[in-house]
């Protein structure tokens, strides 16, 4: 049966790697809700001549997701991916689509618009015969940003399927079985200004309650445990001869599972001043919860596995820090396997690039994966 998926995903090979092509050309960063809109677009209009009934749903402040389904009923699987990069406009004239060496390269190009071309010939493939129960894509426009904008949606449709298959980057040909949650707080610090010659004594200085809160992190972070906490951003002071009244600071937070992300959130709220004139405020916290692995997110792993065995291909199970769509499905008790995109690398960095022969492979995998029962 898998096989038999191979095959035919083998012969439209060119059409993947000419929808890959045209869907990098279309350049999708987050913060531009009309090129993101675009590509919604364009995913709707090929699914649509390929007899696949595709719509787009509004996320305002961003773009439109777009929602394409085969099959009737409810009940079964919801293939995931997004549609925005992190690149801005531009970056394709700096570094155009080239094909070398069986690698395609470009922006946005592995993630994720590799998965995005693998779930487009998917659901093409399933359309003349569709599955009783729904295969549907789902394809948001603010994943790279938090999906602060599409979570509800996602959460929704998921606990409408009966698993989620996150076609986001392989992990060097592996899935992602569990993903961090991640998280970002926010802190402000008060304090008083002063001129630092003439008076010091008089200020409260927020920078230096800000460094102090810097090493106070360490103590809280435990990296072994995988639960890390990375000041990102800081900002402070008004002049150089002033005692600084305010600072800013950016935390990147990050854990494996949800009592370690609880842990680090109320050790970062519970922080008391050591400068009796400085005040802290801490806003944000954890946004994305981890992606652990459950009985039933095993199970589907192990599934996965064996189907792509069939196909020759041995399937690895990989735990990343990055978190995704899919920790949000997974936290909301709707069996999840992400990373199920095709083999590449250089997410996020100059050097992005997919190995165009996988994605005929990892296209009959996920067919043959919502095939099966
Ligand atoms: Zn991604």
């Amino acid at each position: 049966m898998s096989r038999r998926w191979l095959s035919a995903f083998e012969s439209g090979r060119l059409r993947l790697a000419s929808d890959l092509e045209a869907l990098v050309a279309l350049e999708s960063p987050s913060d531009d809700a009309d090129r993101v809109g675009r590509v919604a677009r364009w995913v709707r209009d090929r699914l649509g001549e390929r007899g696949v009934a595709a719509e787009l749903r509004p996320c305002p402040p961003r773009g439109d997701a777009l929602l394409a389904s085969v099959g009737s009923l409810d009940g079964g699987t919801l293939l995931l991916g997004h549609l925005d990069t992190v690149w801005p406009v531009g970056t394709l004239a700096e570094r155009p689509w080239r094909v070398e060496s069986g690698r395609a390269y470009g922006p946005g190009v592995f993630d994720m618009k590799a998965g995005v071309a693998v779930g487009m010939a998917v659901l093409s493939a399933l359309a003349p015969r569709p599955p009783q129960h729904a295969v549907s894509l789902l394809l948001v426009p603010d994943e790279e940003v938090g999906s602060a904008a599409s979570r509800e949606l996602t959460v929704s449709l998921a606990r409408r399927h009966r698993r989620v298959l996150v076609l986001e980057p392989s992990q060097e040909g592996a899935a992602k079985v569990a993903r961090k949650g991640c998280g970002t707080f926010a802190v402000r610090f008060s304090g008083r200004a002063a001129h630092a010659g003439l008076e010091p004594e008089r200020g409260a200085s927020a920078l230096a309650e800000l460094a102090r809160f810097v090493l106070f992190l360490e103590g809280v972070a435990d990296p072994a445990a995988g639960s890390t906490l990375t000041a990102t951003v800081a900002r402070a002071g008004s002049a150089t001869n002033v005692v600084p009244e305010s600072a800013e600071l950016v935390v990147d937070a990050r854990a494996w599972s949800g009592g370690e992300a609880e842990r680090v959130t109320a050790a970062i709220r519970a922080y008391s001043p050591a400068c009796a004139g400085v005040t802290v405020g801490v806003e944000g916290g954890f946004d994305r919860p981890p992606l652990e692995p459950t009985t039933q997110s095993t199970a589907l792993y192990e599934r996965a596995r064996r189907v792509a065995a069939e196909l020759g291909l041995d399937l690895g199970a990989a735990r990343v820090g990055g978190g995704s769509d899919g920790n949000f499905t997974a936290a909301a008790d709707v069996p999840t396997l992400d990373g199920l995109g095709p083999r590449g690398g250089g997410a996020h960095a100059r050097e992005e690039h997919v190995v165009l022969d996988d994605l005929p492979l990892r296209a009959a995998l996920v067919a043959a994966l919502v095939c099966e029962a």
